[in-house]
């Protein structure tokens, strides 16, 4: 209710609100009750309770505010609770909640409308799905149905989404083609902090990786390859940022091969970078663009679970006359819809991509590095826009990833310092909002330099 709200005072910080640790402790109890969780164990779970939230910063119902610098699975672009996506939502609820995917509605239209502006001219149509999965799920899909081909090309450092047996599942026609046992090859992209080509610079890196998917490619035959889907910038990888020419490289394979490229812009897209879309920051080295994009997350920062298909003019032609089984109940939802058109009017209004671009340019680039030169556990860090991480490794020469017992106690040190971390293996991701300011990334790097230094002393 309201004692958990945020406000922010005429100079602009959040007001810490008033909360109950009683209502803390039974939201606690209650999910550890009657929740099932994913990604641990259920019986070592301990989550954080989240009360509410604003901006770039989150609380807990105890008093306890932080600075969100996961944006909640690099999600929250715009920041919690931004006035203009609420109000957008609270507005349609009043109008119409629910909609066939079949009809038609305003919301809808608009939400198309304003992302095909965003992504450029190549693009004709978006489908809508319910997250990021389905996205992929469906792109993979258009993308075998275009080719007539079944094989898709990954990479192995990727996560492109937790579904794909439902389907498999499924008794009726809509089995066929039975598209998630079959036809799945994985393929290594560069990564010269970590590189398995053997190269020593980061154009080596690309080259070499380029030619093995090349390789990859014919040894699978061409003619059996309906699709490359690679995530722009690798995420929960390590935010991998591609070297200079490599996605240049992938497209010209994917047309000399008639394969249909997926950038899967899921978690890079929608400003995280200070593009709208990752790969628009890559043209400095010659135009690229995918036939697919993907996306979820960043385009309504998650406030309503939505997420789509940009397709391409082309592409989408070929389904003039041809049915696309593609659907779900959900999709394009009237609330998620209203929130993606007031998430973007408010994005462009507001200059929030551009903000994360020079946030990271002039702010995280920098201060980052300063921080890496002072702690040795930090072996690289790597990033673009409001999309870093910091790989630490216990070695700098030998760059051993840093044990997970080191990591958590960095998790602590962060945590008890105000600052909610995304960590995934033996890295720390700095993902604020794109709305941070340069105050809370100054506040931030403060905490995880005292973080790495209360560690490094018990080391
Ligand atoms: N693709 C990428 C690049 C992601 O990072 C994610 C989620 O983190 C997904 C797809 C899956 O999205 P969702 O969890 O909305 O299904």
């Amino acid at each position: 209710g309201d004692r958990t709200r945020g406000e922010r005072s005429a100079a602009g910080p959040v007001i810490r609100p008033v909360t109950s640790p009683a209502d803390g402790q039974r939201a606690y109890d209650l999910d550890r009750a009657h929740v099932f969780h994913s990604w641990s164990a259920q019986g070592s779970l301990n989550p954080f309770v989240m009360a509410g939230g604003l901006g770039s910063t989150i609380w807990d119902f105890d008093g306890n505010s932080y600075l969100d610098f996961s944006s909640q699975l690099v999600n929250t672009n715009i920041g919690h609770q931004h006035p203009a996506v609420v109000d957008a939502i609270k507005a349609q609820a009043d109008i119409l909640t629910t909609v066939a995917p079949a009809h038609a509605n305003l919301a809808r239209g608009e939400a198309a409308s304003r992302i095909l502006a965003l992504a450029g001219p190549r693009f004709g149509k978006v489908f809508f799905t319910n997250g990021g999965a389905d996205a992929n799920e469906n792109a993979i899909r258009l993308a075998r149905l275009t080719t007539g081909r079944d094989k898709v090309l990954s990479t192995y450092r990727s996560y492109h989404g937790n579904t794909g047996s439902a389907i498999v599942a499924t008794g009726d026609w809509r089995r066929i083609p039975n598209e998630y046992s079959r036809g799945h090859v994985h393929f290594f992209g560069p990564f010269a902090y970590r590189s398995e080509f053997w190269s020593d610079s980061p154009e080596q890196e690309c080259e070499r990786a380029l030619i093995h998917l090349e390789r990859v490619i014919q040894s699978e035959g061409p003619a059996s390859i309906a699709a490359l889907l690679l995530e722009t910038i690798p995420g929960t990888a390590g935010v991998l940022v591609p070297p200079r020419g490599y996605l240049q490289g992938v497209r010209a394979l994917a047309d000399k091969y008639g394969i249909v490229l997926i950038f899967d812009e899921v978690m890079c897209g929608f400003g995280r970078t200070g593009n709208w879309f990752a790969f628009q920051g890559f043209a400095g080295d010659g135009e690229v663009t995918p036939d697919l994009i993907t996306f979820a997350k960043g385009v309504n920062s998650g406030y309503v679970p939505t997420g789509g298909v940009i397709i391409s003019e082309s592409i989408a032609n070929a389904f003039e006359d041809q049915v696309f089984a593609g659907g779900l109940t959900y999709s394009g939802h009237p609330l998620a819809m209203a929130s993606i058109v007031g998430a973007l009017d408010a994005m462009e209004a507001e200059g929030i991509v551009d903000n994360a671009a020079s946030i990271g340019r002039d702010h995280l680039a920098p201060g980052l590095a300063a921080l890496a030169a002072k702690h040795p556990l930090i072996g690289e860090v790597r990033g673009v826009g409001v999309f870093w991480a910091l790989d630490l490794v216990s070695d700098p020469d030998t760059r051993e990833p840093l044990s997970g017992a080191v990591v958590a106690q960095l998790k602590k040190e962060l945590l008890a310092r105000g600052l909610m971390p995304f960590v995934a293996d033996n890295r720390i991701h700095v993902v604020p909002p794109c709305v941070v300011t340069a105050e809370e990334v100054a506040a931030a790097l403060e905490m995880y330099d005292a973080a790495f230094t209360a560690v490094e002393a018990d080391l």
